[in-house]
C-alpha cells in the first residue's frame, strides 16, 4: 500500500506509537511462557521502517545454530514478508508459531494476517506443526505474583489457518498485479478505507469529502453511507427529498436549536453548592499491576476537579496524579474523599468510569467504602441534558461526546496545544511512566497530564454555564482561567 503514495500524504494519529509501546510490553512478557529464553531476532520497534533485511539474516543464523525458542523472527519468501511474534522448535523439528493478543477475543482479521504468517513462514521452507493466539484470560485475578500461564489463553488455530490458506494466495496473487503498476490505483473511497482500520492516508483522498457530507449522520450503517455516496447523494442536503431518505432521521445533522427549558430547569434543582466539576484518568493494564486485580481493570491515577461554593464565587482547581512508581490507589481514594466531603453535588461528564474507579476503590479498601459511596450519591450526570436532547446545539452534530459538545459552546476552546490531546493517549501515556525502563522525563509528563484533565474538567463548566446561560440563569459559577 505505502510503495505508490507520497510520503507527505501519511498522517499518524499521534497515539499510535503509545498504544504500540503498550502491546509490545505484553509480546515481551509472553516470551516468560517458553521453557527457554527466546531468541531475540530482532526487537520489536515502534517506527515502520524496520530493517527487514537484518531481521531476516538474523533469524536464518538463529535457525542454523539450532536456537529453540525465536522471539521476533522474520521471513522473506517469493516477494513476501513477514515476522511473528515467537517459533518455539518441537522434538520432530518442526516449529510452532505464536501470536500474542491484547485482547480476548481472535478477530477475523486477526486470523486474516495469521494466515499470511503462516503461508510466508511455509514458503520460506520451515515446517509449521502448530499455530497459536496467545490471548487475555480477562477471569484471571492476580495473587501475590503474576501467573502468566494463567493470565494467557493459549488456543490453537492452525486447521482453520489452514482452511484459509486456498483464498489467501488468490488475494496475493491479485495484490502482486497491483503492485506491478507504476501508478496507485485511482479508485474511489470506500468502506476499505476504514475498516478494518483507518488508512493512514484518508486526510489525503478524503480531501474532496464536503464538511456536511452523508458519513456525519449517526445510526446508519457504514454500507448504506457508501451506497448513498456511490449514488450520488454526498451531502446531508442531497439526502434531504432523495429517493434514499425513507427511513433515516435527519434532526440530528438539522440546524436546529433545542432549548427544552422545563427539562433544564428541573436538571439544574438537583444541582446545589458548593459544587465541584470533577474528571477522571485511568487505564487499563493487559498485565495486572497489583494482588487482586484482573486484565484490563480500570486503575485510576488522576483527577481534576474545579470547586465552586456560591454563586458567583470563584473557582479553585484541584488536582491529585499518582506516582507510576507505586500503587497509588489508596493515595487517590483518601484524597477524593477529603475534596468531596463538604461537597454538595459533584458533575461528571457521562459517569460511568467515575463509577466503575469509584466501586473497584469500594472493594480493595473496604475500610473507605462508606465515604467512597457517599460520592457516587452525590454524582450528577452533566450530560444528561444533551443526550436526552433538552440541550442541543447544531455544531454539536448529532454527537452528544465531550469532544464534540465543547467546541459547540465555547468554539475557540481546544486541545490542539496540549501534549497529550485524548483519554486513550493519556492512559497509555501513564501505563509506559509505569515501565521503570522507560526513557521520557516523568515530571514533564505527569504535568502534561494534569493539563489534559485540567482541560477536560474545564469543559464541564463551560458545558454547564452554556446551559444556564441558554434558559437566561445568570451564568454561575465564574469561568475558571
Ligand atoms: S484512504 Fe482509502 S482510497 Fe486512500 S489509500 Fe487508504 S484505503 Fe485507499
Amino acid at each position: 500500500m505505502h510503495r505508490n503514495r507520497a510520503k507527505d500524504t501519511r498522517n499518524l494519529p499521534s497515539d499510535s506509537k503509545l498504544i504500540k509501546l503498550a502491546s509490545n510490553q505484553l509480546v515481551d512478557c509472553a516470551g516468560e511462557l517458553f521453557n527457554s529464553t527466546p531468541y531475540l531476532c530482532a526487537r520489536l520497534s515502534l517506527e515502520e521502517d524496520k530493517d527487514w533485511n537484518a531481521s531476516v539474516l538474523a533469524t536464518t543464523a538463529a535457525i542454523k545454530s539450532g536456537e529453540s525458542v525465536l522471539a521476533n523472527p522474520s521471513f522473506y519468501a517469493n516477494d513476501l514478508m513477514c515476522d511473528i511474534h515467537y517459533l518455539e522448535k518441537t522434538k520432530s523439528g518442526s516449529w510452532n508459531a505464536f501470536v500474542v493478543k491484547s485482547s480476548t477475543k481472535i478477530s477475523d482479521k486477526s486470523k486474516e494476517k495469521a494466515a499470511f504468517q503462516l503461508h510466508t513462514i511455509q514458503s520460506a521452507g520451515l515446517k509449521i506443526n502448530g499455530f497459536f493466539f496467545l490471548t487475555i484470560n480477562n477471569k484471571y485475578e492476580r495473587g501475590d505474583q503474576l501467573d502468566l500461564k494463567k493470565m494467557f489463553r493459549k488456543r490453537d488455530i492452525f486447521a482453520e489457518l489452514n482452511a484459509q490458506l486456498p483464498t489467501l494466495k488468490k488475494t496475493v496473487t491479485e495484490l502482486r498485479k497491483t503492485l506491478a503498476t507504476e501508478k496507485a490505483p485511482d479508485i474511489e473511497i470506500g468502506e476499505y478505507c476504514v475498516s478494518p482500520y483507518s488508512c493512514e492516508f484518508k486526510s489525503n483522498c478524503w480531501k474532496h469529502v464536503p464538511k456536511d457530507s452523508v458519513f456525519n449522520l449517526r445510526r446508519v450503517s457504514r454500507e448504506t453511507k457508501f451506497k448513498w455516496w456511490n449514488n450520488g447523494v454526498k451531502t446531508v442536503a442531497q439526502l434531504q427529498g432523495s429517493k434514499f431518505q425513507a427511513g433515516i432521521a435527519l434532526s440530528d445533522s438539522q440546524s436546529e436549536e433545542i432549548i427544552d427549558k422545563p427539562h433544564l430547569l428541573e436538571f439544574l434543582r438537583r444541582v446545589n453548592h458548593p459544587i465541584l466539576f470533577l474528571d477522571f484518568e485511568g487505564y487499563l493494564p493487559a498485565l495486572p499491576p497489583y494482588k487482586g486485580i484482573r486484565p484490563f481493570q480500570i486503575i485510576p491515577f488522576l483527577f481534576a476537579a474545579y470547586r465552586i461554593d456560591s454563586v458567583g464565587s470563584e473557582s479553585t482547581f484541584h488536582s491529585f496524579i499518582g506516582d507510576p512508581a507505586k500503587d497509588s490507589r489508596k493515595e487517590f481514594a483518601t484524597q477524593l474523599i477529603e475534596l468531596c466531603s463538604e461537597i454538595e453535588t459533584i458533575l461528571v461528564y457521562d459517569p460511568l468510569t467515575e463509577k466503575q474507579v469509584i466501586q473497584g476503590l469500594m472493594r480493595a479498601f473496604p475500610e473507605m467504602k462508606d465515604d467512597l459511596e457517599s460520592i457516587l450519591h452525590k454524582i450528577v450526570d452533566l450530560a444528561k441534558p444533551i443526550t436526552n436532547k433538552h440541550f442541543y446545539l447544531p455544531a454539536m452534530k448529532g454527537l452528544s461526546s465531550m469532544k464534540r459538545v465543547l467546541p459547540a459552546v465555547a468554539p475557540n476552546t481546544n486541545y490542539k496545544n496540549l501534549e497529550v490531546q485524548s483519554g486513550r493517549a493519556a492512559s497509555q501515556l501513564y501505563q509506559i511512566l509505569c515501565d521503570e525502563n522507560h526513557d521520557r522525563d516523568t515530571a514533564r509528563e505527569l504535568d502534561n497530564l494534569v493539563e489534559y484533565c485540567k482541560m477536560d474538567v474545564y469543559g464541564l463548566v463551560l458545558v454547564y454555564n452554556a446551559i444556564r446561560a441558554a434558559i437566561d440563569d445568570p451564568v454561575n459559577p465564574a469561568i475558571p482561567s
